[in-house]
Order: C-alpha cells, then sequence, then structure tokens
C-alpha cells in the first residue's frame, strides 16, 4: 500500500484512496487477507477447513459434531481439530438459531474473529479444560492455528474499521444487541473471558453489536462461478476502498487462502480515486442509492449517479 496507494481523510467522504502511479487494466493493486471467515453450509464440504482449499467433489471427512467443518484428509482433521474445538460447539448453537443464511455466516464469522481475539491475547499458550461428552474431561493445548491465518493481521486492525454505529438508529442497533446476545451464549465462557478481559457482560454485548455493524458494512463476499455466495470474510487491509457506481476496479478472490485482491478494471492514471462497487450495478440509479443509504448510510455522488452538469 505504502507505494501504490494514498488514503487520504475527507470531511464527506471518510478515508479515500488514490493511485501513487498509474495502473494498468488487469494489475493488481492490492492484496488483503482475511481476519475471519465463513461459507454456506453448502459450500463447507467442498472446502478443506485447514488449508482452505476447494474441491469440486464434496469432502468425505468432516466433524461429527457440528457437520460445519470438511478436511480433505485425516491428517488435516486432526490438525484443524486443536483450533477446531473452540467454535465446534458454538457453530451447533448458532446453527440451531433460526437465522438465515447470511446472518448464520455473519455469526460464524464474528465467532472466529473473537476466537482469534482470544488467541492473540494469550489464549493459545494456556491449557485449557473441555467437556467432552458432558462426563469426560479433556485436557487440550492449543498449539497450532490454522496454517492460512496472517499472523500480522489483529484484532486491531478489524476494530480500526469503520462500523457506523450511530448510523444504525436504535431499532436497528438493538437488533444488532440481540444478535450479539446469541453470539455470547453460544460462544465458549474461556474465550470471552480472554478476548474481552474486564469487561462485564453488558459490555461485551455492547463490543460484539458494535462489531456486527462493522462486520456489515465492511464484509466481502466469496462467489461461485455461477454467482452463488459462498461465503462471506472481513479482511481489513482492502476495506478503505471506496464504492462508486462506475467502479475502476474490481474485487477478486483467491482460494487456498480466500484472499481479496483490487484489480484495475480499466487503466487508472496516477492521482484517481480507487474504486470498486457495494451493490449490484445493473440495478437502476434509484435503487442502488436506496440500497447504499440503507446498507452504508451514504449518498453516491459517483459519476454515474451526478454526472457533470453540461456547461450552458
Ligand atoms: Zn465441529
Ligand atoms: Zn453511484
Amino acid at each position: 500500500v505504502k507505494n501504490k496507494l494514498q488514503i487520504l481523510n475527507s470531511d464527506n467522504q471518510g478515508r479515500f484512496s488514490t493511485a501513487l502511479h498509474a495502473f494498468p487494466k488487469k494489475s493488481e493493486i492490492l492484496t488483503g487477507n482475511p481476519y475471519a471467515y465463513a461459507f454456506t453450509k453448502r459450500f463447507a464440504s467442498h472446502i478443506c477447513a485447514w488449508t482452505l482449499e476447494v474441491f469440486d467433489k464434496p469432502l468425505q471427512i468432516y466433524c461429527s459434531h457440528c457437520k460445519e467443518v470438511y478436511y480433505e484428509s485425516e491428517e488435516n482433521r486432526a490438525n484443524g481439530f486443536a483450533y477446531h474445538h473452540q467454535e465446534c460447539r458454538a457453530f451447533q448453537k448458532i446453527h440451531a438459531y433460526p437465522l438465515n443464511s447470511s446472518y448464520k455466516m455473519l455469526m460464524k464469522t464474528l465467532c472466529r474473529a473473537v476466537i482469534r481475539k482470544a488467541w492473540e491475547q494469550g489464549l493459545s499458550k494456556q491449557t485449557q479444560i473441555q467437556k467432552c461428552n458432558k462426563t469426560q474431561l479433556k485436557y487440550l493445548e492449543i498449539i497450532e492455528v490454522p496454517p492460512t491465518w496472517d499472523k500480522n493481521l489483529k484484532w486491531k486492525h478489524f476494530e480500526s474499521l469503520v462500523s457506523n454505529r450511530d448510523q444504525y438508529g436504535i431499532l436497528r442497533f438493538n437488533a444488532r444487541k440481540r444478535l450479539a446476545e446469541r453470539l455470547v451464549k453460544a460462544m465458549p465462557a474461556l474465550i470471552l473471558e480472554y478476548a474481552f478481559p474486564k469487561s462485564d457482560a453488558e459490555d461485551i454485548i455492547d463490543q460484539l453489536a458494535e462489531a456486527i455493524c462493522r462486520y456489515e458494512c465492511n464484509c466481502f463476499g466469496y462467489f461461485s462461478p455461477k454467482g452463488d455466495q459462498t461465503g462471506a470474510a472481513v479482511i481489513p487491509g482492502i476495506s478503505f476502498i471506496n464504492h462508486s457506481c462506475a467502479p475502476n476496479s474490481d474485487s477478486i478472490f483467491y482460494f487456498p487462502g480466500g484472499s481479496i485482491t483490487i484489480q484495475a478494471l480499466r487503466d487508472i492514471p496516477e492521482g484517481e480515486e480507487i474504486t470498486i462497487t457495494y451493490c449490484d450495478l445493473s440495478l437502476n440509479k434509484k435503487d442502488r442509492q436506496k440500497y447504499l443509504k440503507h446498507n452504508y448510510f451514504f449518498d453516491c455522488q459517483c459519476l454515474r449517479c451526478v454526472p457533470p452538469k453540461k456547461l450552458k
């Protein structure tokens, strides 16, 4: 980012980034790795949860408790268990909630983000107790985190993204609080203790409700070649790229790893703002503006929405 883009702040549009040099069509502008991600139930069976490699045929090895994560090999399942047992019960509970697929992905992504936060704050060094089959106590040490984790990425990077919480309004924010309460109920107490030390229950719910807003304003989708959504991720390193209904760049994702690259759609001259789209560009102007206002809280001022006035 340092020698490719300049990130600036403006009073009316927040952070934005301009090209420090020209980018030819199809060139890579920047790439970001996910801080946390989740997949639809259907797609989960086609991706190894340990390596994030995608397969054409459904995988046959999976976690029998939650049936939410699949592995390419027994070895990967064994490696993955030290990490996965942290989220397994939470995933089972989230799956049982009467929520649509998008909200389930949101909950699972945030569950993983909070586990990472706990891990950053020392959970990995601890031996912890996990109850198995209600009676049996099992001691597990978390030594392995998924190899796809970019260890330079931290919760503070996710937290630095805009949440627009003040613009949600009380009713919409309270709905996020109710989701946060469910997430708290689903997650292991130990994780929450590590992730939110010295916070009381109300404070944790408030922080998670804001994290939900932050996810909603910043998440990127993964899609199948047919265009169906297969997952979602928070990718702090590219989240400051603004929207335009006539964008000069596109986001392209790569597996294994789930990174997203911002690629130039056309030749971009030095000094031009880098933009991608946040909405379906086949919508008409009224519907685009309505969608952007409702979800991202801004009035789009792009050249397609506000064409330059003709000189008389
Ligand atoms: Zn599981
Ligand atoms: Zn626009």
